[in-house]
Order: structure tokens, then C-alpha cells, then sequence
């Protein structure tokens, strides 16, 4: 084929898998904000079909043509070389695992999440056992589907954080391991608890909404371009550049889980406002990986949000929004904001044991696609593991094994992706800081453009053209590693508890 027949031909048909990948994104935004109750049958159909037609497009023979014409011709290191790498990953998916395993995974799947919701009810691994056994026994086939020869877990891995592998994680985990149990210890020992008293107060919802938009508009999110909408979970999609949605949810007698959630998914959706325009509808057109879009999220959270110069430009405006309700100094704030509190659930973890919730997950997923646990042993490893890392054990299976959707989705590979994000965010800003000097003094003067300039350039603009722990070293001039996020971690806890 002649290279611009070749070149024209390949970007027609990926704008359509682009499309259909945008429309897939539309209904799970739709499903979670807007469906009634009774529209779950309908929209799996509507699912299956759209996954149905990309299947069809990505295996086409047309498709394959395009794509090995323009792997010729690419020059390496070319954009045109990055989008090949970019497409030819979603292709092969599709070309490597047969139709009849996508369906089969497809199908546990809603099964699974059903037995998982019982399981919960009746706070009983048992229901759940034998759907979680065949989930397994699925993605080790499709493990083998995807990568033949290489390890399990690796090929579950690179489907969310593409060129990650067990052996590049498992020093880095052992790391964060070792630095951050013992000092969750030692806060432990301490006994003394911070005193949330200055978060505590009345914040009815609609003025929190208020609050929670002046501060995504502040930091730079484009309402233009964007919405925030009330969910169950919050969340963000990125239907395009110019269409990227924000979920929420609120406590009324504490602004943090309203206010550190918006943050967190401006900051996902800053990235998808900020990637480059003229690779739209394009492979490359998209973030990159899991772990750099959760580096994305972590920074706006953690890095801007919990920082006293974020909190001398944003307290006079909470105490604004809500007289009378938070009456405390920026200095008495801060501490609340990193408080250490080692706790059974995810979700709702501090900065600091968060990574520590991952790690069991890590260890274990590993387990069990290496071939050492058994589903029937998990629950109990799960318990073992809470205790020796965060000094607790969960009373029950509700708040130990089956508090995450994730397995029950078939999710394997996902969790690890949450600490590589972490550690990129604070490796990320620290090279933001050397760069742009000291950024606090800008946030407390409300102005965050500067940091925004520099991650629209080093990462958000880049989009796919490079894979994760690339482009992370190219912004940072240093492979990924946890020094930056165990010094920032230990830095605070010196400041908050005097150690
Ligand atoms: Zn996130």
C-alpha cells in the first residue's frame, strides 16, 4: 500500500474504534448518574453489541493491512511508530483471545458480581467461592492467550499499565513495605489521635457543590468542557478532550470526602482536557496508562490540596461558604488533613497506609496467579497480611476480602496501578518544585497555573506517545522509584508528630 493511502486508511479506522470507545465510556457515565433502576437488561445488550462491533473492527483484515503498512514505513521514535505501538496493543488483544474466552469473561463476570453483593449481605466467602475460582481460572487462560510464554500476572498487568511487570514492581512495593510499616507503628505507639474537631461541622450539600466547583474552576478546570455530576462513586470520563465528566458524593458533617474527591478527579479530567488536540480520535490520542492518570489525580489531591499554601488561599473561602463552621487557623487545620489512622477499608485510608491497603492486594493477586494460594486460602491470607502490615485484623469478610468490586470484576492487575500513581505524583512534583521553584507561595496567592503549564507540557499534551515509566523518567529525569513519595511521607509525619 502507498504510504498515504496507508496512513489515511489506518487513522479512518481507528477514529471509529476511538468512537466506539468514547460511546462505551458515555453509557457507563449515563449508567452510574441518569439510568432508572430497570434499565440494567436493556444496556447490557447495548453493550454487548458496541463490544461486539469493535471486536469485529479490531480483527478486520483491513485493519491488520493498515497497521503492518504504516509498522514499515514508521521511522523509529516517529509519532507514527507510537501510534502503531499505541493501536497495535488493542488489536492484538482482540486477535489473541478467542471469542468464545471474551464471552465466557463476559459472563462470569455479571454472575460474579452478583454472588459478590450476597457474599456481602451474608458476610460469608462461601457464596462467592466458586464464581471467584472460575474468574481466576479465566484470566490465567487469557494470561495465556495474551502472552504464551510469560508470567500470568505480567500479561494481566500490562493491560492496565502497559510494559509494567511483576519484577520491576515487586522491589518497589518491598520498599514502601519496609518504610512505611514501621512508621504506622510508630504513630500507633504514640496513641496519641489529631483531634478532627476543625473539620467537623455542618456543610449541607448544595454549598459544598458551590465550594467544590470554585475550587476545580480555580485550579483550572474548564466547566466548558466539562461537568460534575452527583454519583454513588466518584469518578471521571473522558468522552473527549472537550467533553470530560466529574462525579461526586458528600458528607454533611465533614467537607473532606466532598472536597479531597473533586480534587482528586480534576485532577483526572485536567489531564483529559489537556491532551493534544491534534491527535484526537487517534491511538495516541489518549493518557497513557492507569498509573500515570492516578499520578495525575494523587498530585491535585495530596501535593496541592493538603498543602498550607493550598489552604491559605482556600480557608478564608471554606469559612466563607460555611460560617461559622470551620473556625481553626491554617496551622491547626494541617495536621487533620495527614492525620495517620490505619483502618481495615481502603477507601477511606489516609495518604500514608493507603499504599499499605494496596501492597496486600499486590501480594496477594501475585499469589495467586503464581500458583502458591488457593482461592480457598485467600480470606485468611487477606487477614494475615492486614495484621502484619497495619496491626489489624478484619473482623469479618466485609471488611476484609470482599470490601473491593475489583476481583468480582475480574479486575487482576488493577491495584498495583493506584501506588505507581502515587509515587509518580510525588516524584512529579518534586521535579515540578527543582524547576519551578517554591510553588506554595503561588497556591496561597490562588494561582496554580504555573504547576498546570508544566504538567499540560511533561505529561497531559504527550498522551500515548510514550508508555508510562517512559514518560514518567523523561518528566523527571529519573526511572520511577518511591524516594520522592517515602520523603515526602516521612517529611509530613516528622511535621505532624514530631519524630
Ligand atoms: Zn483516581
Amino acid at each position: 500500500m502507498e504510504r498515504s493511502r496507508a496512513e489515511k486508511q489506518f487513522y479512518a479506522l481507528c477514529g471509529e474504534i476511538y468512537d466506539l470507545n468514547a460511546a462505551e465510556e458515555l453509557l457507563e457515565w449515563d449508567h452510574e448518574t441518569h439510568m432508572p433502576k430497570r434499565g440494567g437488561a436493556g444496556r447490557g445488550a447495548l453493550l454487548g453489541t458496541l463490544a461486539g462491533i469493535k471486536h469485529q473492527r479490531l480483527t478486520a483484515p483491513a485493519m491488520r493491512e493498515a497497521l503492518e503498512a504504516c509498522a514499515e514505513v514508521a521511522e523509529p521514535g516517529s509519532v507514527l511508530a507510537a501510534q502503531v505501538r499505541c493501536a497495535r496493543r488493542d488489536v492484538e488483544h482482540a486477535v489473541r483471545v478467542p471469542e468464545k474466552l471474551t464471552r465466557a469473561l463476559a459472563e462470569v463476570k455479571s454472575s460474579a458480581l452478583g454472588a459478590w453483593q450476597e457474599a456481602r449481605q451474608a458476610a460469608d466467602w462461601a457464596p462467592f467461592a466458586p464464581l471467584f475460582e472460575q474468574t481466576v481460572a479465566l484470566r490465567k487462560e487469557e494470561a495465556a492467550a495474551l502472552s504464551p510464554d510469560g508470567p500470568a500476572y505480567d500479561a494481566l498487568l500490562d493491560v492496565f499499565e502497559p510494559e509494567a511487570t511483576e519484577a520491576m514492581l515487586v522491589p518497589l512495593f518491598a520498599r514502601l513495605r519496609q518504610a512505611l510499616a514501621p512508621l504506622v507503628h510508630a504513630v500507633a505507639e504514640r496513641g496519641a489521635a489529631i483531634d478532627p474537631a476543625p473539620v467537623r461541622g455542618e456543610f449541607p450539600a448544595d454549598a459544598q457543590e458551590v465550594f467544590g466547583r470554585a475550587v476545580a474552576a480555580a485550579v483550572g478546570f474548564d466547566f466548558t468542557a466539562g461537568t460534575l455530576h452527583p454519583a454513588a462513586h466518584p469518578f471521571c470520563v473522558g468522552i473527549n478532550r472537550d467533553d470530560v465528566r466529574l462525579t461526586w458524593r458528600w458528607q454533611e458533617d465533614d467537607f473532606r470526602p466532598a472536597l479531597f474527591g473533586i480534587l482528586h478527579e480534576v485532577g483526572h479530567g485536567l489531564y483529559e482536557q489537556g491532551l493534544d488536540p491534534e491527535w484526537q480520535r487517534t491511538p495516541m490520542g489518549e493518557a497513557t496508562s492507569l498509573g500515570v492518570h492516578e499520578s495525575q489525580s494523587r498530585l491535585w489531591e495530596n501535593h496541592v490540596g493538603r498543602s498550607r499554601g493550598f489552604w491559605r488561599w482556600a480557608l478564608p473561602r471554606l469559612q466563607a461558604q460555611f460560617p461559622g463552621a470551620v473556625s481553626c487557623q491554617v496551622d491547626a487545620l494541617w495536621p487533620v488533613l495527614h492525620a495517620v489512622e490505619p483502618s481495615l477499608i481502603r477507601v477511606e485510608a489516609d495518604e500514608t497506609t493507603y499504599n499499605l491497603h494496596i501492597a496486600v492486594r499486590f501480594e496477594l493477586e501475585r499469589a495467586l496467579f503464581g500458583g502458591d494460594l488457593s482461592v480457598s486460602d485467600l480470606p485468611g491470607a487477606w487477614d494475615d497480611l492486614y495484621e502484619e502490615l497495619l496491626g489489624l485484623r478484619p473482623p469479618n469478610v466485609v471488611e476484609g476480602v470482599l470490601q473491593d468490586i475489583h476481583w468480582a470484576l475480574g479486575m487482576f492487575g488493577y491495584f498495583p496501578t493506584y501506588t505507581l500513581g502515587t509515587m509518580a505524583a510525588a516524584q512529579l512534583y518534586a521535579a515540578a518544585e527543582r524547576e519551578l521553584g517554591d510553588l506554595e507561595e503561588r497556591f496561597a496567592a490562588g494561582a496554580f497555573d504555573s504547576l498546570l503549564d508544566w504538567l499540560r507540557e511533561k505529561i497531559h499534551r504527550q498522551g500515548g506517545r510514550y508508555p508510562g515509566p517512559e514518560l514518567i523518567e523523561r518528566a523527571t529525569g529519573k526511572p520511577l522509584a518511591p524516594d520522592d513519595l517515602l520523603a515526602y511521607l516521612e517529611r509530613t509525619m516528622a511535621d505532624v508528630y514530631g519524630f
